[in-house]
Formats: structure tokens, sequence, C-alpha cells
């Protein structure tokens, strides 16, 4: 706890402000609990309370305090949830804290969920008083210097609500000002749904952004409700206004991030989703029903009237209307997305860069949109440059007269993806191939068959249609050797080949491994094997290349004696050196072995 502390501290030391952006949105999360509570049930303690905040500031004895009328706190509440930081992810926080960059803290504290921890920041001790809004509840006083101990006793509070009150440390004994506080207010919390008062004084104008018609809803009143609900520090990318009349009845403000988090996958990543409200009165703030996995990234407000009023989650969860609205938003997501592609480049290649693996698991999830997932896939090719990307459509447009089929390979990086031999034909054609490099790339491409009537079609499948190349330089062997030095391959690799071939697509490489008609991808191979142990994967192809040098000196050795034992290591390393450059090689040990033994004998 005290590494904890000393690293948001330290951290958060040139945005010492957010704790009052935290404290203030928990008071609004309080009250949005209460206010959603009353809506079923009416039993609750002190149902008739002004739903309000109210920050009161003593510039003489340098204190402050925070107080609302919302949902309270138990005993339990106070130790589980202001007691421990984030108990679970603690660990993982501080760690991804010392990795983070400055500018995404904010996100951090945020998805992490030490909000009231930064109060720590500007004090050295805080005291939360608290009465939950259960009928026979009592008051009790929490008391705590952050470094992982705190009291708690029992305390006659007659009202209903969380009351948090600290000393300002020196240096930020300028939070006790009215005129700095105010600001702070107005820049981040002049969404809260509640008035604020300092003192008397209300200080915040209370509207829904997202009711106010499009042409008065400003850049920067967008920014700024944007960072509100999204703990983000930085200005959305771009969002998204819709005021859909019909069927459903919804408004809408939907931004999509400038950055990504850290880890695009986890659960933690958008914990909070979109926020749901019911005619201004707000139902949860994760309501995931409303967007589909891939588009998570998203971040905002629903609005509907078509809720009843007396919802709760399992009626959202379960609700037909729910997916009315997850259809329209989605199919209105996809367009403005391809209104990016088309008009805004520069946003789409940053959109694509920070979301792309998320969103193309879309292709897997969301058949419905398919196509219009399918024309927002960007993808490296050997014709784009390293961290240049192509769409589908664009790599059509460059396909020539004879082309029929789309080729793509699969591999662990770009660097990795060049020098695979089964590229050589293309190279040398200047045929342009797609290079998947993506871990999420082959699952994709389960869905994506085609495009544009075209197969997609892997370059190391060996039902490929090559044209047999002529090379005016290196003449193949003639049939009756190929003949001859295949079947002394076959039986030397023995079964653990599926067949061994002339090749045409190799160029400067001797030999190389394909995948037989009904082989899975390599690279799928490779997971099938991480997750499978006895997982062995099927047979392959090897294809040898009969104008190499080298195989024109087996070819020599297999007419003098074919049971040569150079020639019989040399075909066997051949088939090996193939698997190892798909990194499929089970015996590197047997491998080394071999190769000194074929060095000695070459250098005798
Ligand atoms: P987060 O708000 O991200 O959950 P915090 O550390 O800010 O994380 O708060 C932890 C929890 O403490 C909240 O989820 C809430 O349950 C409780 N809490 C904090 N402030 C209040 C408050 N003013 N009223 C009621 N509960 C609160």
């Amino acid at each position: 706890m005290k590494q904890l502390l000393h690293l948001i501290v330290h951290s958060l030391y040139t945005h010492p402000e957010i704790f009052l952006r935290e404290l203030i949105s928990n008071a609004s999360d309080a009250l949005n609990k209460v206010r959603f509570r009353m809506l079923t049930d009416k039993d609750v303690f002190e149902p008739d309370a002004e739903l309000k905040i109210v920050i009161e500031l003593d510039q003489d004895k340098q204190t402050f305090s925070i107080e609302d009328s919302g949902i309270g706190m138990s005993k339990d509440d106070l130790i589980d949830r202001i007691g421990s930081v984030a108990s679970s992810g603690t660990l993982e926080f501080v760690q991804q804290l010392q990795q983070a960059k400055e500018k995404d803290l904010g996100d951090l504290i945020g998805r992490f969920g030490v909000g009231f921890y930064s109060v720590f920041m500007v004090t050295d001790e805080v005291t939360v008083e608290t009465r939950s809004a259960d009928k026979d509840s009592i008051g009790y006083r929490w008391k705590s210097s952050g470094e992982g101990t705190f009291t708690i006793e029992e305390i006659d509070k007659k009202t209903r609500g969380t009351k948090i009150s600290f000393k300002l440390k020196d240096d930020f004994k300028h939070y006790s000002e009215e005129f700095a506080v105010k600001n702070i207010i107005k820049k981040y919390s002049n969404f809260v749904d509640f008035p604020i008062f300092i003192g008397t004084e209300k200080v915040n104008t209370v509207t829904a952004l997202w009711q106010k018609p499009k042409d008065q809803q400003s850049e920067e009143e967008l920014t700024e409700f944007y960072k509100f609900i999204s703990n983000d520090f930085n200005p959305p990318l771009g969002h998204l206004y819709l005021n859909i009349e019909g069927v459903v009845n919804f408004k809408a403000l939907i931004f999509i991030p400038e950055t990504a988090p850290p880890q695009l996958f986890t659960r933690e990543a958008f914990e909070k989703s979109l926020h749901l409200y019911s005619n201004k009165v707000f139902i949860q703030d994760d309501c995931k029903e409303l967007l589909p996995e891939y588009l998570r990234f998203a971040t905002g407000v629903v609005d509907t009237a078509d809720l009843p009023l007396n919802v709760s989650r399992e009626v959202t969860q379960n609700s037909p209307l729910m997916v009315k609205i997850r259809n329209v938003l989605t199919g209105k997501i996809l367009g403005f997305l391809q209104d990016w592609a088309q008009n805004e480049p520069g946003k789409f290649e940053k959109f694509h860069k920070n979301f792309g693996p998320l969103f193309k698991t879309g292709l897997n999830a969301d058949f419905a949109n398919k196509d219009k997932i399918v024309e927002l896939l960007r993808f490296e090719s050997t014709k784009t440059a390293k961290g240049e990307f192509t769409s589908l459509k664009d790599y059509v447009s460059r396909m020539g007269d004879e082309q029929q089929e789309i080729y793509d390979v699969t591999g662990e990086s770009r660097e990795q993806l060049e020098r695979n031999p089964n590229l050589e034909y293309f190279k040398k054609n200047h045929i342009e191939v797609l290079l998947f490099s993506d871990p999420v790339d082959i699952f994709m491409l389960s869905s994506l068959n085609e495009y544009d009537d075209k197969p997609l079609k892997s370059i190391e499948k060996a039902d490929l249609d090559l044209k047999t190349q002529k090379d005016e330089k290196t003449e193949p062997l003639n049939e009756d050797l190929v003949k001859s030095l295949l079947s002394v391959f076959k039986e030397t690799l023995g079964d653990r080949v599926e067949d061994v071939i002339e090749s045409k697509r190799l160029v400067d490489s001797a030999a190389t491994l394909v995948v037989g008609k009904d082989g899975l991808d390599p690279q799928m191979e490779k997971m099938m094997k991480m997750m499978n142990k006895d997982y062995s994967g099927a047979k392959k192809i090897l294809e040898i290349n009969t104008a190499h040098p080298l195989v024109k000196n087996l070819s020599r050795l297999n007419i003098a004696d074919s049971t040569d034992p150079l020639l019989r290591n040399c075909i066997v390393q051949l088939y090996e050196g193939a698997a190892l450059q798909e990194g499929n090689l089970n015996s590197p040990s047997e491998f080394v072995r071999r190769m000194t033994e074929i060095m000695t004998d070459a250098t005798k």
C-alpha cells in the first residue's frame, strides 16, 4: 500500500486536481444509484432528501469537504471498497503504473478504480462519514492515512449519504479557495446531473449534452464531456451524435478514443461500456448489451425514452429494445468509420492502429455486417511499406488480368514473412501477397474466404495455380533425373512428409514446405501445438527447386550412388531446414549434429 500510495502521489503530480474530479464523480455515481434504487424501492432511508453535492471550503483551516445525499456505504462497503484499493488488481495496477507513460496515467487510474485514492495526493489523512440508503442503516466514520491501515467507528449521522473531509497539504492549500475549485468543477463536472454547491452557491449548469440539438454542442463541451465519462486525459479522436426516431427512439453521443488501453483484449480494458439513460435518468454505466464486443472501444451515452422506468439490470440485459438499439448503433458506427476511411484517412489510420485487432474479430462474430466490416479491414502486403496498410478493395484494383485469387501468407512478423521461401515466385512475378502477422488474423481468416468473388488463398498451399516459370540462366534437371531424385527424397523422408514434388514457386531457395490440400495454415498449426502438446499436425508436402545448384549436386550424387550417406543426410537436412524456417523444427540438437556431419564431409 505504501508503494502504491507513493506511486500515485508522484505519478499524478502533474494533475493534482484529478482528486476533485474523482470525488465528484463518486458522489455523482452514488446519487445516480440512489435515484435508480428509488425507482423501484420506495422504502429507502430519507426518500425525500434533495439529491445534491455540497462542497465546503475553509481557507484559514486549509480544509476541504464534499458531501452527497447518495446511496451511502455500509460498514462492509467501507472495508471492501474504500479500505482496500482495487484489491484484486492492485499488484497488476502497480506494475502497469510503473510501465505507463505519463499520458496514460489518467486512463489507468480510472480503469483500476483507484479513483478515491487519488485524494491522498493532496492530504495526509482522510475522514469518510457515511450512512447507507438502507432503511435501518447506521452511520460510520472511516479514517485513514492511505498506507493500508484504517479505523472504523459507529457515529450518529442523521442524513443519508457520504461526507469526505480532509486538511490539505501545504502544497495544495489553494484547493480551499473557492475560485480555484469552481474553475475545476467548470472544467470537469459540468455534466454531473445533480446540482453542485460550494457553500450555498450552485456552481454547475446541469444540462444533458446529448439532449441539446447538434449545432449547440460545442467542441469544447463535447471534449470535456468525453473526458468526464471516460477518465481519459486526451480529447477523443472523434464523435458521433445520433437522434433516432422510428421503430426505436433514442439519442446517443458516441466517442472513439484517441488512444487504446494497454491490453486491448482483457476484460478490464473496457470495463465501463456505454452509459444508459432512460429519459435523462441514469440507469447504468456499463451497459454491455448496447455494443457488440468488437466495437467495445466506443464510449458514450445512450438515452432512450422507450425503456419502462422501473427497469432493472435484468430487464436491460434481456430486452429486445436493447437488441434493436444495438443494431442501429452498430450500423451507424460502421458507417461512421467508413466515412473516416474515405474522407479522414489520418483519423482512420489512428483508429485502425489502436483498435484494428479488436475490430477484426467482428468478422467472426457479426455476420449481418460482414460486408461492411470487410471494407474496413486493412493489411500489410508485399506492396506496402512496413507499417502501411492496404484495403482489400485496393488490392483487387492492383491485381493483374491473369490473377484470379487473392494471395496471403501468415507468420509472426513482417520480417519473418519476407524471408518465407514461398514468397519467391510472387516477388519475382510482381504479384502482391497480403502479409498477416497479427495473431488475430489466423482466426479472422476462417471467416474471410473471399472478397469480390475472388478466393483468398494461402501461398503455402500446395494446390496453387502457378504458371511454370522459364528461367534463361538456370536449366532445371530433366524429367528422368527429377523422377529418380524425388523417389530417393520420398524414400529417405518416409512418413515425415505427405509427398515430395518439384516446385514451381521457388527461385532462390532449394526447398520449402507447403500445406497439403486439407492441411491447416502453418501459423494455425503452431497455435494448436501450443495449446495441445500432443498435437503433431498434418504432414506437409516438400517442394524442391530443381534448378537450384544444391539440388543438381544431389542429383549427381544420386546417379553415382543413391545410398550415399551424404545424399541422405542432405535430404533430411533440407527438410528440417524448411521446417526450421516455419518455426516447426522438433529437434534442434539432431539438426545441428547432422549439420556438423555434413560440414565435416564437405571440408575433408
Ligand atoms: P470507482 O469509483 O472507480 O469504483 P473509487 O476508488 O473512486 O473507484 O471508489 C471505490 C468505491 O467506493 C466505489 O465504487 C463506491 O462503491 C464507493 N464509493 C466511493 N465514493 C462514494 C460515495 N461518495 N458514496 C458511496 N460510495 C462511494
